[in-house]
């Protein structure tokens, strides 16, 4: 661990020292099979067999001639199990198969890791437990009801404010206790090293197919390329593939809520400044004496109130930029793709669109707007229709 993870002065490994060895056999483990031969040729045949990779880019007629600019989706949400998550999963529970591991733990908050986690669970034969928040229980009924389906335990989480934060705290306690057995498949590109190398790694793959899609479909580069921001995974998977093109303009749309003024928003980036969250130094909401405050947003994915420590450092050094989206915007582009494309897209993507299609007009008729639809909005449909406000 010679850098322990560092991006410029964010990340590392603030853990205990029992956690530390733990994730040190963690890390080690990975830098001996991310360039193995066998592994990787075991990865690239479930990804492409099992999870439909790559998956392709469509450019969305309608929607260009509307805005001014050529708009280009990257389709996570065409992926095995609705989004790119799946990408993650298969690649870690493939490192815990390799290490012998013979229990997948994972936290949850809505529910969509979880069900990913237990969806690779039940591919690897390996068991899963599931540690979510009391309260996220009850919201999420049907990604409980999924991963019900795919044999994994839940955990019910009661401490703290019941939700995600103390899920992940509670799993990193029982990964401590069980760690000769477990493996912690973390869910983003957060927490201490080595996960935010861990989880870039499985999900640069998105970038990768993007910038090689584009260049071979449309002889180009994408002018900008815009993604939405919870733990940062799906935007670290793209933007790394075009960190070298000077002139792609990456962009990261976080959860701006209510607005700024309600109180009741996400965006760490945007609204938060550097501290200290599981493990790791990155940019978090937190009030005056710096206690970590909640993430509020429309979508559960995006409501974390830290982010991955990759993306700190590329706010700060300027490579990337990062804008807050209010929910009403971000439900106006859910609807908008809707209607005008026939892709209902998940209302965390619905940001990183609504991101695009304010910046649109900067953009002229021939430059390419690449969004990365992370993924699909089937999961959303109740909770967008029993809302009072929806303008459908
Ligand atoms: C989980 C999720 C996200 C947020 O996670 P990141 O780590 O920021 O990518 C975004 N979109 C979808 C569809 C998700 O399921």
């Amino acid at each position: 661990m010679k850098t322990m993870g560092k991006f410029g002065r964010y990340g590392g490994c603030y853990v205990s020292e029992l956690l530390m060895p733990v994730l040190r056999k963690v890390e080690k483990a990975f830098l001996e099979f991310k360039d193995d031969r066998g592994f990787k040729a075991e990865l690239s045949g479930l990804l492409k067999n099992f999870a439909g990779r790559p998956t392709p880019l469509t450019e969305l007629k309608n929607l260009s001639c509307e805005i001014g600019c050529r708009l280009v989706l990257k389709r996570e949400d065409l992926l095995h199990g609705g989004a790119h998550k799946t990408n993650n999963v298969i690649g870690q529970a493939l490192l815990a198969k390799r290490m012998g591991r013979t229990e997948l733990i994972a936290e949850t908050g809505a529910g969509q890791h979880g069900a990913a986690t237990a969806m690779a669970g039940a591919l690897f034969k390996i068991p899963v437990k599931i540690f979510m928040g009391e309260k996220d229980i009850e919201r999420q009924a049907s990604n409980v009801q999924r991963m019900k389906l795919f044999g994994a335990e839940i955990i019910a989480v009661s401490s703290g404010s019941k939700s995600l934060k103390d899920a992940i705290n509670e799993a990193l306690r029982y990964f401590t206790a069980r760690s000769a057995t477990a493996y912690y498949l973390f869910g983003t590109v957060a927490g201490p090293h080595p996960f935010p190398s861990i989880v870039a790694h499985f999900q640069q793959i998105i970038g990768e197919e993007a910038r090689y899609q584009c260049l071979e479909r449309f002889g180009k580069l994408p002018h900008t390329v815009c993604a939405c921001i919870g733990g940062g995974s799906n935007a670290i998977g793209i933007f790394r593939a075009f960190l070298k093109d000077k002139k792609v303009r990456l962009v990261g749309a976080e959860a701006g809520g209510l607005g700024l003024r309600s109180g009741k928003h996400g965006a760490a980036l945007c609204r938060g400044r550097p501290g200290s969250l599981h493990g790791s130094f990155s940019y978090c909401l937190q009030d005056f004496d710096g206690q970590i405050q909640e993430a509020h947003s429309i979508s559960a994915g995006l409501d974390y109130p830290g982010v991955g420590p990759e993306h700190s450092a590329l706010k700060d050094a300027g490579s990337a930029q990062y804008v807050a989206v209010t929910d009403r915007k971000a439900l106006a582009a859910f609807f908008r793709l809707s209607k005008t494309e026939g892709i209902i897209p998940a209302l965390e993507s619905a940001h990183a669109l609504a991101a695009a299609f304010d910046m649109a007009k900067e953009l002229k008729s021939d430059d390419i707007m690449l969004v990365n639809l992370s993924g699909r909005g089937d999961k959303d449909l109740d909770h967008i229709m029993s809302s009072p406000n929806h303008h459908a």
